[in-house]
């Protein structure tokens, strides 16, 4: 028989009615004969609850003890969809990531899934469940400890198993009805697409709209699977929600056809640092032996042989940012006047594959920008993006404003 994967999110489980609601989807297509492979996210706020718990606890947590509470929300939902649909009298079963196995690297916290071998879950398949509902976010590493794939990461099982089992699509239920220009909570002019190109939808992802977890995009990009993105909330039919597919698949689309925005950055400036060569290698390679995951770059121009260098990273990395550059102090291998940080910043992105094409993109926006007052800190730019970091008081007003002067209200 065909296999569908359904993923619901946190709020689509939420509550034991809402784990019904979601159990009635699935059961609509098993009744039109597919096998069914259900992904389940904790119930929402769960997650967030459990990693206080862990900071609370252990603020220098081990992450293999951080993996073990973090992902037992999963391990709830999953048990209770397996209930509901039995009471339906859908033959399913729940599954834990290392039960099927989920197979992923050891990198705790955010670790990527390697295989997930299908023998199982086909096997039970082949006996007549007809549904198997997988705790997501969640694997199992070589040394047999229980992984988590990083925030979001249920998006990303859900594509993984997709590709596994050689889905016919992977929906991705949650409690918008697809995929908008923008945030729909920032904008209320947001619209709807009913496509977006995979590489769109990356760069998007990965520039802060968590609609979907970027690696969930890239798996699907790579292995082809066919993944929807609608809402638990409403009736569906076959067309609905917002389709992510390989760029031939789209007709007409706008130059730009999404903006993004993270409020989870920060700025760092190391003021006068020597302008030589190896510089900017020694402080890059500082920060990321420190793990920090550094974003946009821009080094000042020199004056009297002394330069500043500023980047921008996650802001809860500050203060590994910082241990890492006093390191690299005290070994002698950077000497500087100071290193200041910025907390109060944000990143507003523009994406779209017809940017390759067109200029004038990258000038819009900042004159747009510069029409609101609003000073641009770090501008980084890619073949279909340009991304640029505000004051954060500013980052909603900017958004707005570049959805209106770009027509992305308007279909192409
Ligand atoms: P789930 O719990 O179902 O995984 P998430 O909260 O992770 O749901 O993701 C859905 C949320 O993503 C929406 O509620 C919306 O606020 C946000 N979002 C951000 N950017 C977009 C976008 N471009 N289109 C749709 N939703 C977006
Ligand atoms: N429950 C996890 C989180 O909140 C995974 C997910 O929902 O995708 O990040
Ligand atoms: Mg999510």
């Amino acid at each position: 028989m065909p296999v569908l994967v359904m993923k619901f999110g946190g709020t689509s489980v939420a509550t034991l009615d809402r784990i019904r609601r979601a159990a009635k989807r699935v059961g609509v297509e098993v009744a039109k004969g597919y096998d069914v492979i259900v992904i389940v996210s904790a119930m929402s706020g769960k997650t967030n609850e459990l990693v206080g718990w862990v900071n609370e606890t252990s603020p220098m947590y081990d992450a293999r003890e951080y993996d073990a509470v973090v992902s037992s929300g999963e391990n709830v939902t999953a048990g209770l969809m397996a209930l509901t649909l039995q009471e339906m009298d859908v033959p399913a079963r729940s599954w834990q990531g290392w039960q099927v196995p989920v197979k992923t690297t050891s990198a705790h916290s955010s670790a990527r899934i390697e295989d997930i071998p299908p023998a199982n879950i086909m096997t039970k398949f082949g006996e007549g469940m007809r549904v198997a509902v997988v705790a997501g976010f969640q694997g199992v590493s070589p040394e047999g400890r229980i992984t988590t794939l990083g925030r979001g990461g249920s998006d990303t099982t859900a594509v993984a198993f997709a590709a596994a089992f050689d889905a016919e699509r992977c929906d991705i239920y949650t409690d918008v009805d697809g995929v908008y220009t923008t945030d729909p909570r920032v904008s209320a002019k947001a619209r709807k697409l009913d496509k977006i190109a995979f590489e769109e939808m990356l760069e998007l992802a990965s520039l802060g709209a968590k609609v979907l977890q970027t690696r969930s995009v890239e798996l699907a990009m790579r292995y082809k699977v066919k993944l929807r993105v609608l809402s638990s909330f409403e009736e569906q039919s076959d067309e609905a929600g917002t389709l992510v597919c390989a760029e031939e698949e789209i007709m007409e689309s706008n130059v730009v056809s999404g903006i993004a925005f993270s409020r989870d950055e920060a700025k760092m400036t190391l003021v006068s640092v020597a302008d030589r060569p190896g510089i900017a290698a020694a402080i890059f390679t500082a920060l990321s032996e420190g793990g920090v995951n550094v974003d946009m770059i821009v080094q000042n121009i020199s004056e009297e042989g002394r330069t500043d260098m500023t980047w921008s990273c996650p802001v809860d990395q500050i203060k590994r940012a910082e241990a890492a550059i006093d390191a690299a102090k005290k070994s002698g291998e950077l000497n500087f006047d100071d290193l200041i940080a910025d907390t109060d910043v944000a990143k507003v992105s523009v994406v779209g594959i017809g940017m390759r094409s067109h200029t004038g993109v990258a000038a819009k926006m900042f004159q747009v920008l510069s029409n609101e007052g609003v000073n641009i800190k770090v501008i980084t730019t890619s073949e279909i993006k340009i991304s640029v970091l505000i004051d954060r008081k500013y980052m909603e007003l900017a958004v707005q404003a570049l959805h209106d002067a770009f027509e992305l209200d308007k279909a192409a």
